[in-house]
């Protein structure tokens, strides 16, 4: 029987091995990076669910030890070993396949990365899957069996999601996960400059509400105590009808975390509704308070229209997550500063930090390019959000490390995490599931 080894080059990294040893010090980011490495593959476990039953499937989730996981891969002695990897794990990726293919085993490669990167990607393995991988899932595997993979699987139209299967849960063990992924809709409509997400699997497409009540309800199954992160890039960005979707997400009674913008704070009935529903966080991009990122459209707005918004979400007892991108054009030590005051008087339930990263196939990328401002030296393992990867214009590359690492310090140290918890504690008064245990 043929048999396809899942393998998932997860894990949160950081190059800078200052950040990092500081980054495990406060208070405010330990269990969060360890939330995130545990959520589960969730492209790997639905191109598992519409394998055939003919093939046996295995899950690896690797983060970090590649020699230990090819030796582990090579004993499930694989047709094919099928790969998806982040930019920023994308050289881990391709050592591991230059491991396997000395076993003589057949190597996939898909994902944003692998998408963008077909040419590069190829070098390296048998195949690249290139956009959605469910189109050509079932050729790639038949191909596979036969020992005959084409270099190039490439869909010709994007993948229907009324169509998407079940995930392979099983896969993951009998060990549960504090928090399990759902899709809901692919892509996003807005093209902000430094977003990688939102165009290259294609256009916005969203999945049918009783396909999502499907997969709730197969997680309930599965641990009725667990959360639910919603694999989207942003959710409720041009959803015809959210009563659907928060209906499904209400049935399943658990308790559930996505990204969106700001504007449904703005929507009349809307964040009372994702609260009845069980929403409890709602990460939200304010981007840059200095630098005005190209591709908004909609949601570029002023900074106090965007905190009116998030209070109003909060409101209804749900914690916002503002995200705030660090390092933009224009910042300087000062500013950046500034923003560390700021973010000590906003009264908003967490925070995340990140730097302007040129993932490829971004419009950011390709103006630091034009501008010369990449930092070839540092490579695809710097683009993990927190690692300085380009020449900034107004500082050196030296103070904007130094200056996000002194920000992190402030934002995630002891008092203001001590704030944000007491803070996360009255939105979660407010929200109707109150008598369940607190969100962590
Ligand atoms: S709104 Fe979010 S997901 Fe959409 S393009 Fe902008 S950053 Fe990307």
């Amino acid at each position: 029987m043929p048999h396809v080894a899942m393998v998932s080059l997860s894990g949160t990294r950081v190059r800078d091995a200052e950040l990092a040893a500081v980054g495990r010090t406060l208070p405010g980011l330990r269990g969060r990076v360890d939330a995130i490495s545990a959520l589960p593959p969730l492209g790997l476990l639905t191109l598992a669910g519409m394998t055939p039953d003919d093939w046996t499937v295995s899950l690896h989730e690797v983060d970090g030890g590649i020699d230990a996981a090819a030796q582990a891969i090579a004993r499930t002695r694989p047709t094919l070993a099928a790969m998806s990897a982040l930019t920023a794990s994308v050289e881990d990726a391709y050592r591991l396949a230059g491991l396997l293919r000395a076993e003589g085993i057949a190597t996939a490669l898909g994902g944003l990365h692998a998408t963008t990167c077909f040419a590069e990607a190829g070098a390296h393995v048998d195949a690249v899957v290139v956009g959605d991988g469910e189109p050509v899932w079932l050729e790639l595997l038949h191909d596979a069996a036969l020992g005959r993979l084409r270099r190039t699987y490439r869909a010709t139209a994007p993948f229907d999601l009324s169509r998407a299967p079940q995930p392979r849960l099983d896969l993951l063990g009998p060990a549960t996960r504090p928090r399990y992924t759902v899709q809901t809709e692919r892509g996003c409509p807005f093209a902000c400059d430094f977003c990688g997400a939102s165009r290259l699997l294609g256009p916005f497409r969203e999945k049918p509400p009783e396909r999502v009540r499907e997969e709730l309800s197969a997680i309930v199954a599965r641990d009725a105590q667990s959360g639910i992160e919603l694999a989207d890039d942003n959710t409720f960005a041009r959803r015809r009808d959210a009563r659907e979707l928060l209906s499904a997400l209400q049935a399943s009674g658990l308790p559930w975390f996505t990204e969106a913008d700001w504007r449904i704070g703005e929507r009349e009935e809307l964040p009372r509704l994702l609260a009845d529903s069980g929403c409890v966080q709602l990460l939200i991009g304010f981007e840059s308070l200095v630098h005005r990122h190209g591709g908004m459209g909609a949601k570029d707005a002023s900074f106090s229209r965007m905190r009116a918004a998030a209070d109003r979400i909060q409101e209804a007892g749900i914690v916002v997550i503002g995200c705030f991108i660090v390092g933009s054009d224009g910042e300087t030590e000062r500013s950046i500063d500034e923003l560390g005051d700021t973010l000590e008087h906003l009264e908003l339930g967490d925070v995340q930090l990140a730097l302007p990263t040129p993932f490829p196939g971004t419009e950011l990328r390709r103006r630091f390019e034009r501008e010369g401002r990449l930092l070839a030296d540092r490579g695809w393992p710097a683009c993990t959000l927190f690692d300085v990867a380009f020449r900034p214009d107004a500082m050196t590359v030296e103070s904007l490390e130094r200056s996000f690492r002194e920000l992190g310090e402030r934002t995630y140290g002891t008092s203001e995490s001590v704030r944000r918890t007491r803070l996360r504690r009255q939105i979660w008064r407010r929200n109707p599931r109150r008598d369940r245990k607190e969100p962590s």
